[in-house]
């Protein structure tokens, strides 16, 4: 009786597995990979470049108006982004950055969102000019009265 597989099931006893040992042992994604987005609200200028080259439509941004400017807000759906990186290669700030992370479980819409917020300041107002006085016209002048 022949057993063809034998000799491979004892050398599989006494070997490492072939497949990987995740979660265990998590493996750093290669170079170039384009996994979870990291907005960087210090760097944007609100140019809204991002916003016109993303297709699916993934970025959103929300604008209210407070005391000294307007409270700028970008948001990022990683459950509608294709990671395509375009929007990180239009950036002329390098506020969008795609990352090596491709560790994105999820269990609500929440855990898939990507914030940023910043305060974009209105610019100073200009000085008012001083109210000059108006020219007195030659013929507005009081007339003298003869005597
Ligand atoms: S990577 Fe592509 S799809 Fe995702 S947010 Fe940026 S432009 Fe949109
Ligand atoms: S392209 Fe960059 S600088 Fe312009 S709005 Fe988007 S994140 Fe901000």
């Amino acid at each position: 009786m022949k057993f063809p597989y034998l000799k491979e099931a004892v050398k599989s006893l006494f070997s490492k597995p072939s497949t990987e040992n995740f979660p265990k042992e998590v493996k750093e994604a290669p170079e170039g990979y384009r996994g979870k987005i990291v907005f960087h609200p210090d760097k944007c200028v609100n140019c809204g470049m991002c916003i016109r080259v993303c297709a699916p439509g993934a970025i959103t941004r929300t604008i209210e108006k407070v005391e000294d400017g307007d409270k700028v807000t970008f948001q990022f759906y990683l459950g509608q982004c294709t990671f395509c990186q375009l929007c990180q290669d239009f950036c002329p700030r390098k506020a969008i950055e795609l990352t090596k992370e491709y560790l994105m479980i999820a269990e609500n819409e929440e855990d898939l969102m990507v914030r940023g917020t910043f305060i974009k300041k209105a610019p100073p107002k200009p000085p008012v000019p001083p109210v000059q006085p108006k020219p007195v016209a030659q013929n507005d002048q009081p007339k003298e009265e003869n005597k």
